[in-house]
């Protein structure tokens, strides 16, 4: 046993998401400067089985019952997930919140924050506003995970933090909480596409087995069915009404490979969900070279988060349901080509981000050091 300061990451452990993988990132990332780092599993993940693919970080599982006062603990935005206990393991050391998300709503079809700051056009109301019935399911489900409903309430959860313990994946998460707290705070640290990882993939190998492939001459939508679900809904009646014109493809059901191919494959990855970070899938997309088209929602309103020409910035207070098709449809009758030379800083912005990870983490690390 160790009794030097150690650096504690909370993370879930055995999940393939982003949240995670930025988290490991991070821990690699300390490695290299000779710090002692340990990946804490999230409660209830602890003997799940470690993502394969994660490997390349070197992840080193510890335990909640070896931190020690003078050690760090990083924790991500989904702090409140912790159950109130935690408060005895956590007490007294040294803590950073990480903003990998600002999504405090039990809305994921439409984050509260937004749907009070922004409304939606009148048109999209039939498909996103809830029923009493889903309205208090939700409700009681938030009880039961100990969510507080309000943005501001989070936050006084989160009061017992120091203002620059805060580390922000994104500018939006930046402003939020420098609005919060009326004052500047924190440092930035946005996780990054591992480029290296898709060059490994082997495209083309699987095909075969591929059925989200298809030799179709339609132009091919990539689109994630876990997010902004009845506003895609909307959209495929309006595609299945005016004669099946586009081939929309749900990434679900597939492997990373399969992913990392059918972006390569498609004209489009649309996204219009909610952007409570710098999500990864477009992010993912444009590296592959696969456009992006994305609602200006959450961090995708900051140039800075998402550097894209405003043409692929869906504001969806404004425009219909009708619009957002032909938005779509005028998109993609320019070669694909040329909008992935106009989204060519979007591109940039993402391939820099390993360098400026390092460079954040840089930062990170002396003024962790200046603090001890
Ligand atoms: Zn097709």
């Amino acid at each position: 046993m160790t009794l030097h300061p150690k650096i504690a990451i909370f993370a879930s452990k055995g999940f393939r998401t982003g949240g995670p993988e930025a988290l490991h990132q991070l821990h690699y990332e300390l490695l290299k400067h000779n710090l002692v780092s340990t990946l804490i599993p999230y409660p209830g993940t602890s003997k799940k089985v470690p993502v394969q693919e994660y490997i390349s970080y070197e992840p080193l599982w510890g335990n909640l019952f070896d931190l020690f006062k003078a050690d760090i603990v990083i924790i991500s935005s989904d702090l409140t997930f912790l159950p109130y206990w935690y408060i005895l393991f956590l007490h007294r050391k040294t803590k950073y919140i990480w903003m990998l998300a600002v999504d405090y709503s039990s809305d994921s079809e439409w984050s509260r924050h937004e749907q009070t700051k922004f409304p939606i056009h009148e048109e999209w109301h039939e498909a996103l506003v809830e029923t009493r019935t889903v309205r208090l399911l939700k409700t009681l489900k938030v009880v039961v995970r100990m969510r507080f409903k309000s943005l501001k309430n989070n936050f006084r959860y989160h009061l017992n933090f120091s203002y620059d313990n805060y580390l922000f994946q994104s500018n939006y998460a930046r402003e939020i909480v420098t609005g919060f707290y009326n004052k500047k705070a924190g440092l930035m640290l946005t996780d990054y596409i591992n480029i290296e990882k898709f060059k490994k993939i082997k495209i083309g190998e699987q095909k075969t087995k591929n059925t989200h492939l298809c030799s179709c001459s339609k132009k091919h939508v990539a689109y994630n069915p876990a997010k902004s679900t009845k506003i895609m809904d909307r959209l495929l009646d309006i595609n299945q009404n005016t004669g099946n014109f586009l081939h929309f493809v749900a990434i679900k059901n597939l492997s990373k490979e399969q992913v990392v191919e059918l972006l390569i494959f498609s004209d489009l990855y649309l996204d219009l969900g909610f952007f409570p970070g710098k999500d990864r899938l477009p992010r993912e997309a444009i590296t592959l070279s696969c456009p992006v088209l994305l609602a200006k929602r959450g961090s995708a309103r900051y140039e800075t988060d998402f550097s894209l020409n405003k043409k692929y910035l869906i504001d969806l207070n404004q425009t219909n349901p009708k619009s957002v098709f032909e938005i779509i449809i005028n998109i993609l009758s320019i070669p694909k080509s040329d909008n992935l030379k106009a989204q060519k800083a979007f591109k940039t912005m993402v391939s820099l981000e390993k360098l400026n990870f390092q460079d954040e983490v840089r930062k990170f690390v002396s003024s962790i050091q200046r603090k001890n």
